[in-house]
């Protein structure tokens, strides 16, 4: 038990209601258990939320099966492994794997709740005061007063207002991850992660890709030299980005459907595609919750709160993608747990700095801290070092070797600042920049770190090297 227990804070705030069970919530519920807190979680849905049931994990158990797909045709050869010409996709057996991915994992969590001795009812949860919920479930209704309440009922999608949205065959992404055949085309609206991700299983698998964004470029909030690389890549896969360019409407086509699009310049143009998905980002799902009984308030749909994630209500916390940050599993698991400190009267420590970004395409993209075009905005004095995977030993042995590391430090001190990877193992070699961040570690620190040989990490090292002077593994820059 916490010492908090015995000083009895833990008695104080004994009866802890989450709302959600998704990474945040159920997290949260987690430590507030170890703390020492009686914990309820009322979860209407299935437990692990957005995250393993329609999000991180199931698309990241299609990328790995419609990766190994694409890898078997065109790298087996290379590497002296002889297929024959009969390689063929089962979908429905990629579907399959990924459904019991999800429900292992889904049970796990179950498993997890009941070994921490915390309470899951199963039904939707609504405020009825700023002291007790509402539970309806199965057609009962019953009550349960608390002394802390979590909210993390998490994100639901956006879609555009636009004529079409709502016909059959046009989907959101939980729809894409569960169609029953791989489209022959698909008309993907939305460049940012998700849109990737998705043009990345279904190009692999096939189907006819076109990717319309209406900024200026994909994947926006990477660094601009990483997603370079991956236009390229898509390129590579025959896959059409449209940027700068909106999309009108969409229409019945015969069997098809048609996405009119206006360019830049104004020029109009219609994609013909058997699906098309929306991903154009996602919402707070706040609705329903009983915010205003409770005194919570909202702005723009997300749930106002402070810098220890407690609302306008005095004994309601909210956290994870229904605070309207930002939206990924280990920033509203971050959050659960530093809210549940907070409750227990703990200083929790939490450094938006260190949140990494990623790409599960292959190659991955994974980033932290900041761009070169965010270091130049907040005006900082930066210098940056690079090391392109191509003359990576590892790199190369794996077959990726279009990608590169950067790193962004402060000038004159080398303190890192951002690292940037577009490379295999990408998502998790950025564990690195994330804690190089967090410790204030400088070029030189990372450095005088023995890194392993041959490893896809050595090209962070030489990055570093680049940005104090010079690569080891890459001839003078004349
Ligand atoms: P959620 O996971 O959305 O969980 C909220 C839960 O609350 C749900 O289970 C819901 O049923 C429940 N709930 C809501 N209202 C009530 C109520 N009134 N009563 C009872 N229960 C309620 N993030 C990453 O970090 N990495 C990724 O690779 C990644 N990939 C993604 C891919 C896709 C396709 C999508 C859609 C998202 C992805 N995300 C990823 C984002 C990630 O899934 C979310 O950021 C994360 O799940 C948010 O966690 P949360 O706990 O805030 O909410």
């Amino acid at each position: 038990r916490d010492p908090l227990w015995s000083r009895g804070l833990g008695d104080v705030y004994k009866r802890q209601v989450i709302i959600g069970g998704g990474p945040g919530g159920y997290t949260a519920a987690i430590r507030a258990a170890q703390l020492g807190a009686e914990v309820t979680l009322i979860e209407k849905d299935s437990m692990g939320g957005t995250c393993l049931n329609v999000g991180c994990i199931p698309t990241k158990a299609l990328i790995h099966s419609a990766d190994l797909y694409r890898k078997i045709r065109t790298e087996a050869g290379k590497n002296g492994i002889i297929i024959g010409q009969d390689v063929t996709c089962d979908f429905e057996s990629m579907q399959k794997k990924k459904s019991q991915v999800v429900k292992q994992l889904v049970t796990g969590v179950g498993s997890l709740m009941k070994a921490n001795g915390i309470r899951v009812i199963k039904g939707t949860a609504a405020f009825t005061s700023d002291k007790a919920v509402e539970i309806r479930s199965e057609g009962e209704t019953s009550e349960l007063t608390f002394d802390k309440a979590v909210i993390a009922s998490g994100s639901i999608p956006s879609a555009l207002p636009i004529e079409g949205a709502e016909l059959a065959g046009v989907v959101d992404s939980t729809g894409a991850l569960s169609f029953d055949e791989i489209p022959g085309s698909l008309c993907i609206i939305g460049g940012g992660v998700i849109g990737i991700e998705m043009a990345h299983i279904y190009s692999s698998l096939g189907s006819k890709v076109t990717i319309v964004e209406m900024l200026p470029d994909i994947l926006m909030n990477m660094d601009s030299d990483i997603t370079a690389v991956m236009r390229k890549i898509m390129k590579k896969n025959k896959v059409s980005i449209l940027t700068g360019t909106k999309v009108g409407g969409i229409e019945e086509a015969g069997e098809a459907l048609s996405v009119k699009v206006t360019d830049d310049q104004g020029e109009e143009s219609v994609i013909e595609a058997e699906k098309v998905l929306m991903c154009v980002g996602r919402r707070p799902a706040t609705e329903g919750l009983g915010l205003e009984a409770a005194g919570v308030k909202t702005e723009k749909g997300r749930i106002i709160t402070d810098e220890n994630f407690r609302t306008t209500s005095e004994d309601i916390y909210a956290i994870g993608d229904c605070t309207g940050g930002i939206m990924l599993a280990h920033v509203a698991s971050a959050e659960g747990i530093a809210a549940v400190e907070h409750i227990m009267g703990k200083t929790p420590n939490i450094d938006f700095d260190t949140v990494p970004s990623c790409v599960y395409t292959s190659p991955e993209l994974a980033g932290v801290g900041l761009t070169e075009k965010g270091a130049s905005e907040r005006g900082t004095d930066y210098i940056t070092g690079k090391f392109p995977m191509m003359a990576s030993g590892k790199a190369l042995i794996e077959g990726e070797t279009s990608g590169l590391v950067k790193i962004i430090a402060e000038a004159g001190t080398g303190k890192v600042l951002g690292l940037h990877i577009c490379g295999p193992q990408a998502t998790e070699l950025i564990a690195e920049g994330a804690l190089a961040i967090r410790m204030g570690a400088t070029a030189e620190d990372i450095i005088s770190t023995i890194h392993a040989h041959p490893s896809v990490a050595e090209t962070i090292q030489e990055a570093a090297h680049d940005l104090l002077g010079s690569a080891l593994n890459m001839p003078p820059a004349r």
